[in-house]
């Protein structure tokens, strides 16, 4: 797929947002625009110079790092403007060769096998993505489903399978989005008021030729398909067409097919009828190697009954154990020292407390509040006006899905019965398939809880 620069900056301000988290990208890049492209120089605007003074200074090489990451262009540069400029649309295609065909294509660089650490709980999953990325397509294997809770590694395994065919098999391309992608992209070429050109069975044809030349599907967080009847449709489909061209399909999930509800049945068993893999919390051992691998990428050495500790506590999941690492990284580069371990002690209680804060329903609703541009108080309180149901709607939805609290308590936070919440959770699946915009004020939502 050939972006235009402005599209690339997009993609690059979606991937920012989502490494910084909302409200620093708030703070500075809200109001980022595109403002022109010449001579492998993007030009954006921001809305003052405090902006363009710290945004240079903090954020310049990363958001230039990811757009070359994104546009293949080692060479771009961005430059930082208050003043408004003329736009000058030159386009990127040169860059990219053919085979590059892909779409939603950000791959985190150090999502490859090499760095994937396996142990008894993950060990099918690594073995299967491996399997997959040499052989394409053998029945036994296909599709590879693979599920389990978040920061487990889903994400790095399947973009490992990406890198692989990427770096080794020229002949062969993959196609990586997540299924909400897929829900907004089928929802746009259904609708033909979305383009000049052509008519929405072309846009149809389009976008189904864009599956049906890749030899990989690989599909993201497919629980996202639950309740969203004609996109189940449309995948089914798709999934069929190329499993018969003998393509290989990877998804992912953070449940077993049969707890995605409701999904058609006829989806559950095709989920089920290659590779079923899961993922769970890792033990102690692969724990502390993967620790050990990440205190080698930040440069940090610590004594091995610190690591150990960490490894004993900090147990639910990767993620988990990279944030610690990177509270301990940047408490040294304050103090300048290495941290005993009853330095550490405080720090990783400290953080675990942080964290078991952050997911409850107070939180959620401050956030999804902060999102829809609602007073949070509104949100827990009588007033049925759309510009606030709405927002409650997804924020009982959110609690559900994050805190898997039971129906009964979100209603109790909210002073609503359970039938109020599961009408929500309803209504926002609806919502979420029908409108695009609405889908990712959502995801938004969630990414920034889960940072
Ligand atoms: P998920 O998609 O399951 O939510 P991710 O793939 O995003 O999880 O993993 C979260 C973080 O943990 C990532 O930075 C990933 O590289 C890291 N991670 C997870 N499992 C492993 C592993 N077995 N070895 C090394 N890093 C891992
Ligand atoms: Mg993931």
């Amino acid at each position: 797929m050939v972006f235009s620069p402005e599209d690339a900056f997009d993609l690059c301000l979606d991937r920012a947002r989502e490494l910084m988290g909302v409200e620093k990208f708030n703070s500075w890049l809200a109001n980022a625009s595109f403002r022109g492209y010449s001579g492998n120089v993007v030009t954006v605007g921001l809305d003052s110079d405090i902006r363009v003074n710290f945004v240079s200074q903090h954020y310049k090489d990363k958001l230039e790092g990811l757009l070359r990451e994104i546009t293949g262009n080692d060479s771009i540069s961005i430059k930082f403007t208050h003043r408004p400029e003329t736009l000058n649309l030159g386009s990127f295609s040169s860059s990219f060769s053919s085979r590059d065909q892909l779409f939603d294509n950000y791959l985190y660089p150090e999502y490859v096998f090499s760095r994937f650490i396996s142990g008894p709980t993950n060990e099918l999953a690594h073995a299967s993505a491996v399997a997959v990325a040499h052989n394409l397509g053998h029945s036994t294997q296909n599709p590879l489903f693979i599920y389990g809770g978040v920061g487990l590694g889903k994400t790095h395994l399947v973009q490992a399978i990406a890198h692989y065919v990427r770096d080794n098999k020229p002949g062969e391309t993959f196609a990586y989005i997540s299924s909400s992608q897929f829900t907004s992209d089928y929802i746009r070429a259904l609708d033909p008021s979305s383009s000049f050109e052509h008519s929405s069975a072309r846009q149809m044809e389009k976008f189904k030729d864009r599956f049906r030349k890749c030899d990989y599907l690989i599909m993201e967080d497919v629980q996202f398909l639950a309740g969203k009847d004609s996109t189940q449709e449309q995948f089914f489909q798709i999934f069929n067409e190329l499993y018969l061209m003998g393509k290989q399909i990877v998804l992912t999930s953070d449940r077993h097919p049969n707890e995605i509800e409701p999904l058609e049945e006829r989806l559950i068993s095709r989920f089920q009828s290659g590779m079923l893999a899961d993922i769970k919390p890792p033990r102690f051992e692969t724990r502390k190697a993967i620790l050990n691998q990440k205190l080698r990428d930040e440069n940090i050495r610590l004594d091995s009954n610190v690591v150990d500790y960490i490894a004993e506590s900090v147990t639910s999941n990767v993620r988990q154990l990279e944030g610690a690492v990177n509270i301990i990284a940047a408490n040294m580069r304050i103090q300048n020292t290495t941290p005993s371990l009853e330095n550490v002690r405080n720090l990783v209680k400290e953080f675990l407390g942080s964290a078991s804060r952050r997911l409850n329903p107070a939180s959620i609703t401050a956030v999804t509040a902060d999102v829809f541009g609602v007073n949070k108080e509104a949100l827990k309180g009588k007033k049925r006006k759309r510009e606030i149901l709405v927002p409650r709607q997804v924020a009982m939805f959110l609690i559900r899905e994050m805190t898997e609290l039971p129906l009964e308590e979100i209603g109790d936070y909210f002073e609503r019965d359970h039938s109020t919440v599961v009408n929500a959770i309803k209504r926002v699946n609806t919502l979420m398939e029908q409108d695009p915009s609405f889908s990712r004020q959502v995801e938004e939502v969630k990414r920034s809880l889960e940072n």
